[in-house]
């Protein structure tokens, strides 16, 4: 059976004290043995604070927000694998929409840091989804294809098993505007089909392809509830306890 995962991308935001105070929050308001697996990012500075506290509930495991693919070396300001190893990370969210709009983050280096994650145990959460040009072109799904077919298609079944893929419609990202139920469930469907033909029928109903793109309490229930939708990727929604605990619990009622 395929996880259902809730996972929260803190980004640039909250200091420490904040970052102590949502993960507090979160574990009162999550069940030690909840079927979800609830991901926390906080900022890389926090991951270690953040991952003590949850250190016990087994429920919550912890995300980078970003990786260097190289194992070490003259990266001013980067952070390796091994790293975040040494602070017992559980995943690693890359290739957001942020990072390739505005770190020129793109497929081929993507899938160097899939291979760099899997050798170190951490799990990858693959992030993939169209601009708005391209979907008022109807042309989501060649792009899609193409950003797939680059960052995942030459992994091995190994590597690739160690995959979640995050659909995240760029023109859905803090826009307050949500891909609907069936135009995320369409897609979601179609990357499915598309990792079954390359990597096979097990590995494909295996994997976990969470919706990230202004999901909110309110429209949680009816995207989890597709067939493909196996949980979400939250930003701004995440920042409030009360709201993420209520995507949660949307995810839970909906396994
Ligand atoms: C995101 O940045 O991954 C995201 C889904 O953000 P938001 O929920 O704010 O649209």
């Amino acid at each position: 059976m395929r996880k259902k995962i809730v996972a929260g991308n803190w980004k640039m935001n909250k200091t420490l004290g904040d970052s102590e105070e949502l993960t507090l929050e979160i574990m009162e308001g999550v069940h030690i043995e909840s079927p979800i697996v609830v991901i926390l990012a906080p900022p890389t500075p926090f991951l270690h604070r953040v991952k003590a506290l949850a250190f016990e509930h087994k429920a919550i495991k912890v995300s980078a927000q970003n990786c260097h693919e190289k194992e070490s070396g003259a990266f001013t300001g980067e952070i390796s694998v091994e790293m975040l190893r040494s602070l017992y990370t559980d995943y690693a969210i890359i290739g957001h929409s942020e990072r390739r709009q505005y770190y020129n983050e793109n497929d081929a280096t993507l899938q160097l840091k899939i291979k760099t994650l899997t050798k170190w145990g951490i799990r990858a959460i693959y992030c993939c989804g169209e601009p708005l040009e391209i979907r008022e072109e109807n042309q989501q799904y060649e792009y899609v294809l193409d950003q797939i077919r680059t960052a995942l298609f030459n992994l091995t079944a190994e590597e690739m098993a160690n995959v979640t893929i995050a659909y995240e419609p760029v023109w859905a990202i803090g826009t307050g505007k949500t891909a609907t139920a069936e135009q995320a469930e369409e897609m979601h469907k179609f990357i499915r089909t598309t990792i079954e033909g390359k990597f096979g029928k097990e590995l494909a109903d295996n994997l976990s392809i969470i919706y990230g793109g202004s999901c909110n309490p309110s429209n949680a229930e009816e995207l989890f509830a597709q067939n493909n939708i196996d949980g979400g990727l939250i930003g701004g929604a995440s920042l409030k306890a009360r709201e993420f605990l209520a995507i949660i619990e949307a995810a839970r009622t909906n396994l």
